[in-house]
């Protein structure tokens, strides 16, 4: 059977026995059905896991002992995501595909032909669902770092970094700089508005094409991902 891997986020340089979060203690017992001196992996999602030995499970508790702990190296894309909020089922899943591709950060975007912006009480609703679908990405996919899921922003309120690549349908095969990071950005169901692009391009955002058919938003993300990996030498 496949060594179980889970999310502990507060493994940090923990050694000896440790108390499982509750999530895990559920998944162990009432899923997987675990029993005592199972052996278990447990990673932080900033680049240390390490095997663990089933002590001691309860109706209550799980208990886990440490053993040997190991660093990985960062291996993802030096890539942030500027996705445009699409309906919800459609990003849960872009969401679920980027990480397991290894996208560095994800950054939520309202744009002018975003459907129904969502409000700070929803969005707050959403936080710990969309931090789950990254933490079940990781487990499966086998990746040791989490991307950084940062809050919502208008396009026209975030801060562009150096380099910039918008997707879009217009635009052409883009060549990027390998020694710097990429924001990329994916627009909603309607696309970006010509006011949007002419600004981006403006402050000298790479108009990018994905090829000559029109794909859907989350579709869009993980080609243009591709593209860029394959440009970064992640494959
Ligand atoms: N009618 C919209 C347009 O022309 O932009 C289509 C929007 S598409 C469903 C959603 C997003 O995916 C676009 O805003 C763009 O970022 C990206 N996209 C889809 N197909 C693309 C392509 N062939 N080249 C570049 N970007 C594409």
């Amino acid at each position: 059977m496949k060594t179980p891997r889970l999310y502990a986020d507060a493994l940090g340089h923990a050694t000896g026995e440790v108390v499982l979060t509750e999530r895990n203690h559920h998944y162990l017992t009432r899923v997987l059905r675990a029993k005592t001196a199972q052996v278990i992996e447990l990673f932080d999602g900033s680049g240390r896991s390490c095997q663990a030995i089933i002590k001691n499970i309860s109706k209550r508790e799980t208990i886990a002992e440490i053993l040997n702990v190991t660093e990985h190296e960062d291996r993802r894309l030096p890539v942030t995501l500027g996705l445009a909020l699409i309906k919800p089922d459609r990003f849960d899943w872009a969401l679920q595909k980027v990480t397991e591709i290894g996208v560095n950060a994800i950054q939520p975007l309202i744009t002018q032909f975003t459907d129904s912006p969502p409000n700070a009480v929803r969005i707050r609703k959403k936080w710990g669902h969309w931090q789950e679908i990254l933490v079940n990405a990781c487990e499966q996919s086998e990746n040791n770092w989490l991307p950084e899921l940062r809050g919502p922003s208008y396009l026209h309120e975030l801060v562009l970094p150096q380099q910039v690549v918008i997707a879009h349908p217009a635009g052409e095969s883009a060549c990027i700089d390998t020694t710097k990071e990429s924001l990329l950005l994916i627009g909603p169901e309607g696309g970006f508005s010509d006011d949007e692009v002419n600004s981006l391009v403006k402050n000298e955002v790479k108009p990018m094409s994905l090829g000559p058919t029109i794909l859907r938003a989350e579709t869009a993300a993980i080609v243009g991902l591709t593209l860029l990996g394959y440009q970064y030498g992640h494959y």
